[in-house]
């Protein structure tokens, strides 16, 4: 049979040249049915991902980076369907200033979200090769390329993400149940990334642990030495004089 989408003759399930499915002409219920089941297989796809990424991350992204793949969503679309998410609900709820945070305090932190909303994907974009250079320096025994970290520290960030952005959500109950919950988040976010990289990048946890703080710090103040600039510039066009 022809493939509907590059024209090339097949007769497997699937198109050798381009991967579609044989069976698509006209988009049918029977066929958004099966999609629909395939984003949440245990098998394959969303769930999948997610759910190796929170109990077997390291098979899973030695798996990964050993080949295995078509099981997975990959690190760049996990990651940025994360992101959109995540800005999805920031954008949604609004994010109480601290009590007792003066006027001056509160336009920053405000500026702040704006500036985010406005330029969040391209931010989370920055963040993960910063983090992947951090790690190839700081873990360089198991041999990964660059290409290998960034793709380990994608998945990192795109599942960090998912887990932090349902903290959005202690906002409803005031500003103090917000910022322990916030802190709490990253609490989290950094002892899940110091347990992905024992599972693939360092052999013993002291080295996970070191080598990962380490690791955040220096991208964190990376990434801000690189965004700082921008925030004053979006704030000097807003109106406001940050220094
Ligand atoms: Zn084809």
């Amino acid at each position: 049979m022809k493939c509907m989408n590059c024209g090339s003759d097949f007769g497997t399930p699937y198109c050798g040249q381009c991967g579609q499915e044989a069976a698509s002409g006209k988009v049918t219920v029977a066929e958004m049915k099966r999609s629909l089941l395939r984003a949440f297989s245990l098998e394959r796809g969303w769930l999948h991902t997610v759910f190796d990424l929170c109990v077997r991350p390291g098979s899973m992204l030695r798996d990964y980076l050993g080949g295995k793949r078509i099981v997975y969503i990959g690190p760049v679309k996990f990651a940025l369907t994360a992101g959109a998410v995540y800005l999805i609900a920031m954008g949604a709820i609004h994010v109480p200033s601290p009590a007792g945070a003066t006027a001056g305090e509160e336009r920053v932190l405000e500026l702040w979200n704006e500036f985010y909303q406005r330029f969040g994907q391209p931010l989370f974009l920055l963040a993960a090769p910063l983090i992947a250079l951090a790690t190839r320096v700081l873990f360089p025994a198991r041999g990964y390329s660059f290409a290998e970290h960034l793709s380990i520290n994608l998945y990192i960030l795109g599942l960090q993400t998912l887990a932090f952005t349902p903290i959005f959500a202690m906002a409803y109950f005031g500003s103090n149940a917000f910022m322990v919950a916030y802190a709490l988040g990253v609490a989290m976010m950094l002892a899940y990334f110091a347990w992905v990289i024992r599972q693939v990048l360092a052999e013993r946890w002291w080295t996970a642990i070191l080598g990962g703080m380490t690791a955040a710090v220096v991208a964190s103040l990376a990434y801000f030495a690189i965004v700082l600039p921008f925030l004053v510039l979006f704030a000097r066009v807003k109106g406001v004089a940050l220094f």
